[in-house]
C-alpha cells in the first residue's frame, strides 16, 4: 500500500476502535460521527501524504504524515479540535492552518481542479452534492444543441492537449456531418515526460471528465464514447471504472438518460504505452484495435476518425472544462485568461523547483509568478537556468522569458509551446546539451518508424548529440544537427516527428555556447 493507503487505513482503525465514534457522516446514532474519505491528489505533491481534516466549519490540513502521527491527529483534532502545529505547512515562521491559505494554493484559479482533493473521487453523491451534473442537466433540459455547441464556441476554449485547436469549432464540424454515427473520445494518454495533470483530474475528479464528454455527446449526437487511459494511469482506470458504474446503475449513464432520448455508453481503453498514441489518428486506430500509427490528413477526425466516423476527439482537461462553461456562461469564463486564449491551464511542476506539484492558472500568468510565487522558486536556493515547457516536443523559456505572458500563441513567439502543460525548471548546473539529448533519445525512441525522416533523421541527431555530449563532436555537428533538424520538421507525417527537434533548436539558439564548449573542451 502507498503511505496515503496506509494513513487512510490507519484513520478507518482508529474511529472504529474509539468507544462511542461511529464511522459514519451521516448524524442518526448516539456519540460523535467521524467519515474517512480518500480524496484525489490536492496537487501539492512535496509535501504528501496530506490529511485534511473538516470539523465543525474548520478545515485543517496537516502536511507530510506518517502513519505514526495519525494517533495524535485523531486525538487530538478529530476529537478535540485542537490543532498539532507541528505538522502545519510553514513558511517562514507562519502556520498555515487551511490549505488554500497556503501560497501554493492561494495564488491559482481552480476550475478544472476545484474538486480534486476536496471530494470523495469514487463518490457520485459527492460529485453531485458539489454541483455536478447541473451544467449536463442544464444543457440537456433549458438549451438547444446548438446552443451548447455555441456556447462553448464563445467561450473561445481551445484543446488544452497542446494544439489549441478551439473546441467550439471541432464540435460544430462533428455536428453538420451527413453521417449520423458519431463517437465522443477523450485523450487520456499524457506521455509527456514531467507532465501529470491529466492523470490527476481522473483519479481527484472523474465525473467532471464524464460530465464533459456527456455535455459534447448530447450536442453532436453522439451516443459512444470511449476514454484512451495511458498504460501507467492504473489508479485512473480504476476510478474511471467505478464512476462509470454507478452513472449506469443510477440511469445517468446508457439508454434514455433521466427519460429522454438522450442515451449515451462510455468505454475505457488502456494504452500499451506508446508515446505516439497520444496523436489523435493514432489513438483512434488503437481503439479499433490497430497498432497505434499516425495516417496522413486529410480526413481530418472530425470526418471520419474512429471507425472512419465523426469523432469529437478532445483530452481530459478541455472536457473538465466544458461543465463550469456551460453552466456560468462563455462571458464568465472569458473574464478568465486572455483575449485569444481564454480560461485557466494546467501546469505540472517538476525539476529544480522547491514546491514540486500540479497548479492551475489563468492563461496569460508569466513564468515568474508561475515558478517563483506558487513554485516558490528554485531548489536549495538555486540560480534559475530555463524551463521546458511543452514535454519533449516543447522549447526551452529562459531568464528573459521569465515575464512574458504564457498562452497559446505568445509562448509560440519563442519557438516553444505550451503543449498539455508540462513544466521542467532547470537550475544553473544543468548541461543543456545533456537536457536536449535527453528529449531527442525519448522521441526516437517513440518514433513509430512509419517515415523515413522521423525514424532515420532522430537517430541521426541522436547519434550526433550522444558525440557531443562524451565530448567527441565537432563544430560541423551543429550544422549538421540544423539541417537534420530543418529536414524532419517539414517532412515528418505526424505532430511528434515535427516537433521532436524543437528542443535542440530552441537550447542550439539560446545555449550555442554549451555545444561549442562541449566541442572545444576536447580538442
Ligand atoms: Fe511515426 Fe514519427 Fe512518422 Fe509520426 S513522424 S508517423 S511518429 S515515424
Amino acid at each position: 500500500a502507498t503511505g496515503s493507503t496506509k494513513i487512510y487505513e490507519e484513520f478507518l482503525e482508529l474511529v472504529r476502535d474509539t468507544p462511542n465514534v461511529c464511522l459514519d457522516f451521516a448524524p442518526h446514532d448516539e456519540g460523535e460521527h467521524v467519515g474517512v474519505k480518500k480524496t484525489g491528489c490536492q496537487g501539492f505533491c512535496e509535501l504528501g501524504p496530506l490529511v485534511r481534516i473538516q470539523r465543525g466549519g474548520e478545515t485543517i490540513q496537516y502536511v507530510k504524515v506518517q502513519k505514526e502521527d495519525c494517533q495524535e491527529i485523531f486525538e487530538q483534532t478529530v476529537l478535540h479540535g485542537e490543532v498539532v502545529e507541528r505538522l502545519l505547512y510553514s513558511k517562514k515562521d507562519v502556520h498555515y492552518r487551511h490549505p488554500e491559505d497556503i501560497p501554493f494554493m492561494a495564488k491559482q484559479t481552480r476550475i478544472v481542479l476545484e474538486n480534486c482533493g476536496r471530494v470523495d473521487a469514487e463518490s457520485l453523491d459527492e460529485y453531485i452534492a458539489a454541483g455536478g451534473f447541473e451544467a449536463l442537466s442544464k444543457a440537456m433540459f433549458e438549451m438547444s444543441k446548438e446552443d451548447v455547441i455555441n456556447e462553448v464556441d464563445r467561450s473561445g476554449l481551445r484543446g488544452r492537449g497542446g494544439g489549441g485547436f478551439p473546441c467550439g469549432k471541432k464540435w460544430k464540424q462533428v455536428a453538420r456531418q451527413a453521417e449520423k454515427t458519431r463517437y465522443v473520445v477523450c485523450n487520456g494518454d499524457e506521455g509527456d515526460p514531467g507532465a501529470f495533470m491529466d492523470g490527476s483530474v481522473m483519479e481527484g475528479d472523474p465525473f467532471k471528465l464524464i460530465e464533459g464528454m456527456m455535455i459534447a455527446a448530447y450536442a453532436v449526437e453522439s451516443s459512444e464514447g470511449y476514454i484512451y487511459v495511458r498504460a501507467e494511469y492504473p489508479m485512473s482506470v480504476a476510478r474511471l471504472r467505478h464512476a462509470i458504474a454507478q452513472l449506469e446503475e443510477r440511469g445517468l449513464l446508457g439508454d434514455h438518460i433521466l427519460g429522454t432520448d438522450f442515451s449515451f455508453r462510455l468505454h475505457i481503453n488502456r494504452g500499451a504505452g506508446a508515446f505516439v498514441c497520444g496523436e489523435g489518428s493514432a489513438l483512434t486506430a488503437s481503439i479499433e484495435g490497430k497498432r497505434g500509427m499516425p495516417r496522413v490528413k486529410p480526413p481530418r477526425t472530425v470526418e471520419k476518425g474512429l471507425w472512419e466516423k465523426p469523432t469529437v476527439l478532445n483530452n481530459v482537461e478541455t472536457y473538465a472544462n466544458v461543465p463550469k462553461i456551460i453552466l456560468q456562461g462563455a462571458d464568465w469564463y472569458r473574464t478568465i485568461g486572455t483575449e485569444g486564449s481564454p480560461g485557466t491551464k494546467t501546469f505540472s511542476l517538476t525539476g529544480s523547483i522547491e514546491n514540486t506539484g500540479l497548479i492551475e492558472v489563468p492563461m496569460g500568468s508569466t513564468l515568474r509568478q508561475i515558478i517563483f510565487d506558487i513554485g516558490g522558486g528554485l531548489k536549495n536556493g538555486a540560480q534559475f537556468k530555463a524551463v521546458q515547457i511543452g514535454g519533449p516536443s516543447g522549447g526551452c523559456l529562459t531568464e528573459k522569458h521569465l515575464d512574458e505572458p504564457l498562452d497559446f500563441d505568445s509562448v509560440k513567439k519563442f519557438d516553444a509551446i505550451v503543449g498539455s502543460g508540462g513544466m521542467v525548471v532547470m537550475d544553473t548546473n544543468t548541461c543543456m546539451v545533456e537536457v536536449a539529448r535527453f528529449f531527442m533519445s525519448f522521441t526516437q525512441r517513440e518514433s513509430c518508424g512509419k517515415c523515413v525522416p522521423c525514424r532515420e533523421g532522430t537517430k541521426r541527431m541522436l547519434e550526433i548529440l550522444e558525440r557531443i555530449v562524451n565530448d567527441e563532436g565537432e563544430m560541423e555537428d551543429l550544422d549538421r544537427l540544423e539541417e537534420l533538424a530543418k529536414m524532419i520538421q517539414s517532412m515528418a507525417l505526424c505532430g511528434l516527428g515535427k516537433s521532436a527537434p524543437l528542443p535542440v533548436l530552441s537550447t542550439l539558439k539560446t545555449f550555442r555556447d554549451e555545444y561549442e564548449e562541449h566541442i572545444r573542451d576536447h580538442k
